[in-house]
């Protein structure tokens, strides 16, 4: 059996590092908000390019204080409109409603999966204050597009680095630097992953991470004195300095991500599968190897009976999902489609060629 993602495989060279690391927490008797975190956030900051990190508990919470942050200094308000990808995992959606601002979903481009700056620019009305983009399955959203959309309109830029933590631009700028303010999530699947979860947010805003980095401790910068009415949502020290670990071989392991999807897209021929679309440069770490298959149900099937593991990011779209009755009645074709027919093939930095060769040729047999 090809597992679609080998968890055990992915931290097992980590282990005898996180032992020690655990060894010297339980030594030191200072588990939250030590000299890991401190170090991890200088380390991932410096890492992104950006001039600040601030860890959280998650990435939905990544999310959701940016937001709140901007709140808090003035640059959002109760009921402002925030542009979001309709394809996306929910999470970015319930950010924007859980720091009480309005989302309004963009269809994205067919080809990228991606926000559609055209689409983004003709849903902005005289409420839209943010652009919160999302980097999805791994792959840079088109930053140009939406850095110039959202200088023109005066819109904060924001993007939810989830899948994609060490994607960059032409220019060599990262995910992370390259909006106002970036949400990362470290749930244990993902490029960068702890083992359980994590998250952080990184910025070269001075105001932004001074807010933040209170916000996330119940909006306490000492002690007992609180200055915002803020949340619990601590990256703490064992997740932390597990993350310092891992981060040292992110590159490395997106790179034989790339590997593997250069693998994928010379040799799956078969005109019953559409391949995603690649540059062919490091905008992509591909988080995810998504195709479309039109008969999906079957095509799981098969792959199963060859004993190669599936998933499907995402089956429902976010506006048909039951927590958003409000949203019932919205149309978005593009999303609709992307979520009836895509499929996620095993992808990781431990997956070796003779798998990926066996999965190319299962698919290449696959007839209807
Ligand atoms: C995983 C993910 C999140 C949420 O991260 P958690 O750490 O699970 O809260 C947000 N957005 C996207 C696109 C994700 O893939």
């Amino acid at each position: 059996m090809i597992k679609f993602l080998d968890l055990q495989a992915i931290n097992e060279p980590y282990r005898e590092s996180f032992h020690k690391s655990l060894d010297e927490l339980v030594d030191s008797g200072w588990v939250l908000l030590g000299k890991n975190l401190e170090s991890f956030e200088r380390e991932f900051a410096d890492y992104c390019g950006a001039r600040h990190c601030v860890g959280v508990a998650n990435g939905l919470d990544a999310i959701t204080i940016i937001l709140q942050g901007y709140k808090q200094l003035g640059k959002l308000k109760e009921g402002d409109e925030v542009l979001v990808p309709s394809n996306t995992y929910i999470a970015t959606i319930l950010g924007v409603y859980h720091a009480g601002l309005k989302p309004v979903l963009v269809e994205p481009d067919p080809a990228t999966f991606n926000m559609d700056p055209s689409r983004a620019a003709e849903a902005i009305t005289s409420k839209t204050k943010a652009i919160f983009t999302v980097h999805l399955y791994g792959q840079l959203s088109d930053m140009e597009g939406l850095l110039k959309l959202s200088g023109e309109h005066n819109l904060l830029l924001l993007d939810d680095v989830a899948q994609a933590h060490g994607a960059h631009m032409k220019d060599g700028k990262k995910a992370g630097a390259i909006a106002d303010a970036s949400a990362f999530s470290f749930y244990p699947g993902k490029n960068l992953g702890c083992i359980g979860d994590g998250g952080a947010i990184t910025t070269d805003d001075d105001e932004l991470a001074s807010v933040i980095s209170a916000y996330r401790n119940y909006g306490s910068h000492k002690k007992y004195y609180n200055l915002y009415k803020g949340v619990n949502s601590r990256l703490d020290e064992l997740q932390a300095a597990f993350l310092r670990h891992k981060l040292l071989n992110l590159d490395e392991d997106n790179a034989k991500r790339r590997e593997i999807a250069r693998q994928y897209l010379n040799g799956i021929k078969n005109d019953l599968v559409e391949l995603p679309f690649y540059s062919g440069g490091e905008d992509h770490v591909f988080h995810l190897f998504v195709i479309k298959v039109k008969d999906r149900e079957r095509f799981i099937e098969y792959m199963n009976e060859k004993g190669v593991q599936t998933l499907i990011h995402y089956p429902v779209p976010p506006h048909k999902q039951e927590a958003f009755t409000e949203m019932k009645d919205m149309s978005f074709p593009v999303s609709e489609r992307i979520h009836r027919e895509v499929v996620s093939l095993p992808i990781s930095p431990v997956q070796t060629t003779q798998d990926t060769n066996y999965v190319i040729d299962v698919i290449n047999a696959y007839t209807v």
